[in-house]
C-alpha cells in the first residue's frame, strides 16, 4: 500500500447551497480550521433560487445570475470568517468524459412548518435532475485528491427536506463508495451527518421565542421536527460552539441575503441557546450550545483524531 492513500487529517464538507456550510456545520468547520487542519467545502449549487430577505437586495430576487454572483460573494466572506481556504463548486470539478455543466439550485417550497419540498417547476439545469452517478463521480474525484479523514454532510432527509439537500446526501453517499472502490482505494475513515438533539432544539426554540419581534415569529412548540432532529442518545459527536461563536456569528451575518436577525450572547449564561437567527420564513431559531453529528451507518468510528472542541459520545 502506498503512503499516498493515507488520510490527510482533513475535513471535507458537502453542501447544497451557499449558507448551508455555516448553518449546519459552521462550528465544526471553524473548529477544524482553528486546529490548523485542512478543511475543504464543496458546494453543489450557487443558490440562485433562494428567497431574498433584505429589502435592499430585493432586486436580486428572480434574477438567477445576479443572485448566484451575490451569493458566491457571501459564501467567500463566510468561509473566510470560518477560516476555510479550500472551496469548490461541484460543477467545476473536471472528470474524464464529463461535459462542462452548471448545477443550478432546484428551488423549494415550504410544505409545512420548517419542512421543504420540491417545487412544481424545475429549471432545466436543476441539481436534482443531475444523475447521482454523474455528480458523485465529480465528488469522488475531490475525495481521492484531498483524502479527508472525515466527510460531513446531511442525513437522508436532507436536514429539512429541501430537494437539493436530499440529492446532496445521495451524491455524498455514492461518492465515498466510489472513492473506496476506485483505483485509489481511498476509504474515508468516518462519514458523519449533521444532526440536532430534538429536545435541545425544542428547548432552544422556547428560549429564543421571547426575542421574536414582528415580523419574526416564534417556532410553534407543536411544529413537526425537521429530519435532522433525533433523540439525544443518537447524537455521536458534539462540537462546542462557544469557542468559535464569534466566527460563526460573522459567517451567519455574511449570508445576509438568506439569514436575518443574527444575535449571539455570552455563552456562560444558562440555557441551550447561545444565539438566534431566522431564515426567509421568519421563524426564530436557536443557535445551540453544541452542534450535533451522527456517524453514517456502515462508516465505523475509524481512527479519527478529533480536534479539541469535538466531543465524542
Ligand atoms: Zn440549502
Amino acid at each position: 500500500m502506498s503512503g499516498s492513500s493515507a488520510p490527510s487529517g482533513g475535513l471535507l464538507a458537502v453542501h447544497a447551497h451557499p449558507d448551508d456550510e455555516t448553518l449546519s456545520t459552521g462550528a465544526l468547520l471553524a473548529t477544524w480550521a482553528g486546529a490548523g487542519r485542512p478543511v475543504t467545502v464543496v458546494t453543489c449549487t450557487r443558490g440562485e433560487r433562494g428567497e431574498v430577505i433584505p429589502a435592499d437586495l430585493a432586486h436580486l430576487a428572480g434574477d438567477g445570475a445576479a443572485l448566484a454572483a451575490h451569493r458566491e460573494g457571501e459564501l467567500a466572506r463566510a468561509l473566510e470568517a470560518l477560516g476555510v481556504r479550500d472551496h469548490l463548486f461541484l460543477d467545476e470539478v473536471a472528470v474524464p468524459g464529463a461535459a462542462p455543466a452548471r448545477f443550478a439550485d432546484s428551488g423549494m417550497i415550504w410544505v409545512g412548518p420548517g419542512k421543504a419540498g420540491e417545487p412544481s417547476e424545475l429549471p432545466d439545469d436543476a441539481f436534482v435532475t443531475v444523475g447521482v452517478d454523474a455528480a458523485a463521480r465529480r465528488l469522488a474525484r475531490v475525495i481521492v485528491d484531498r483524502r479527508p479523514e472525515v466527510v460531513v454532510g446531511y442525513e437522508p432527509g436532507g436536514g429539512y427536506g429541501h430537494p437539493d439537500h436530499v440529492h446532496a446526501h445521495r451524491v455524498m453517499e455514492l461518492a465515498v463508495r466510489l472513492a473506496a472502490d476506485g483505483p485509489e482505494r481511498f476509504r474515508v475513515p468516518a462519514v458523519i451527518w449533521a444532526a440536532q438533539d430534538v429536545r435541545e432544539l425544542d428547548a432552544g426554540c422556547r428560549e429564543v421565542a421571547p426575542r421574536a419581534e414582528p415580523p419574526l415569529v416564534p417556532v410553534e412548540p407543536d411544529g413537526a421536527a425537521p429530519s435532522l432532529a433525533v433523540a439525544g442518545d443518537l447524537i455521536d459527536l458534539r462540537v462546542e460552539v462557544a469557542p468559535v461563536i464569534d466566527r460563526l456569528g460573522a459567517a451567519l451575518r455574511a449570508h445576509a441575503s438568506q439569514v436575518q436577525a443574527v444575535r449571539t450572547w455570552d455563552a456562560t449564561t444558562d440555557g441551550v441557546a447561545v444565539g438566534c437567527f431566522a431564515l426567509s420564513n421568519g421563524r426564530l431559531l436557536p443557535l445551540l450550545r453544541t452542534e450535533g453529528y451522527r456517524f453514517a451507518p456502515g462508516w465505523l468510528r475509524g481512527p479519527v483524531g478529533w480536534p479539541p472542541g469535538v466531543l465524542v459520545a
